[in-house]
């Protein structure tokens, strides 16, 4: 699969698997396992969660999917805000990697910009990094001037990744955040990239594009999104079919037609609109 390259020369597929609303009684516990494993089987090795996602359950399926394969994965979590104090993150880092059955988490992430102060929540991060927990850190649901005030803090540039809503309904960021990290080389993590299953995989414009490049919308959704350099999208899928869906999205190349129709019916920002947060 396409890669995407993180600082320090990482190379992650642009297409990985989300873990939110797992473990939640949505599709059984097995199913969400075996879907997990058929994506990491199909190169999306790349699996984000969160210790709030069903309050702790989702590391412990995903580290269940895991089991006997950690060097195959690259594992992304998140530490709350409120946990993202000096010592709190490293409680809250060292549950997830307990609930995850591993010793190394390869990129750690704050939530949401909170109250405890960036500059604390950064020292944090970087003993995490020193101490060999995490192999490298990043933010969430950070807008320009929240980036700006990150990278004015001593080590704050070594951001490896901004998680963020972005998906064709939702392209606000196109305007400032991406031109923003693409000029630092601050990879952007696409989330609710297929717009949670919702409205989007129904508008006939997407339907329009996926007939004819006989493929499915969530497809041509993220398609859209990774042909962006360096962009990961990470779908969430409990189930086999989705799984091997989005998989292979990322072989899909849009034509110029293609995202002429997009556009039209997802028209890009043309001015500055406030990070849109789920
Ligand atoms: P997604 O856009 O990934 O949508 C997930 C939904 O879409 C599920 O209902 C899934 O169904 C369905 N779906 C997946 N693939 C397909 C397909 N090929 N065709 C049709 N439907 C499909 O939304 P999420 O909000 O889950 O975002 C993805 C991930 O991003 C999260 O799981 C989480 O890891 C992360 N995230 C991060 C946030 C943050 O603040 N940093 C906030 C929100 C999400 P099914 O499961 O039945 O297969």
């Amino acid at each position: 699969m396409k890669t995407a390259t993180l600082p320090e020369g990482l190379a992650v597929p642009v297409i990985g698997q989300g873990t939110w609303m797992m473990a939640e009684g949505r599709h059984r516990r097995e199913d969400e396992i075996a879907a997990l494993r058929a994506g990491i089987d199909a190169g999306m090795v790349l699996i984000d969660t969160a210790e709030i996602y069903a309050h702790g359950k989702s590391e412990e399926l995903v580290g269940e999917a895991i089991r006997g394969r950690r060097d195959e994965v690259f594992l992304v979590s998140k530490v709350a805000p409120h946990h993202a104090s000096r010592d709190g993150a490293r409680r809250a880092c060292e549950a997830s990697l307990r609930r995850l059955g591993t010793d190394r988490l390869d990129l750690y992430l704050l939530h949401w910009p909170g109250s405890i102060p960036l500059a604390e929540t950064v020292e944090a991060l970087r003993g995490l990094k020193r101490d060999g927990l995490i192999r490298q850190w990043g933010v969430s649901n950070f807008d320009v001037e929240d980036m700006e005030e990150l990278f004015a803090i001593p080590g704050g540039s070594d951001c490896a990744t901004n998680q963020i809503l972005y998906n064709l309904e939702e392209r606000g960021a196109e305007f400032d955040l991406l031109p923003w990290l693409a000029e630092r080389a601050v990879p952007v993590m696409a989330y609710s990239p297929v717009g949670q299953g919702g409205a989007l995989l129904d508008h006939p414009a997407l339907a329009r594009v996926a007939k004819r490049r006989n493929a499915t919308p969530a497809q041509i959704a993220l398609a859209f999104l990774v042909e962006g350099d360096d962009i990961v999208a990470i779908p969430k899928a409990g189930t086999l079919a989705h799984v091997r869906q989005n998989a292979s999205a990322a072989e899909i190349v849009l034509t110029r037609e293609d995202r002429q129709d997009l556009d039209a019916a997802f028209p890009p920002p043309k001015e500055k609109r406030p990070l849109a947060v789920i």
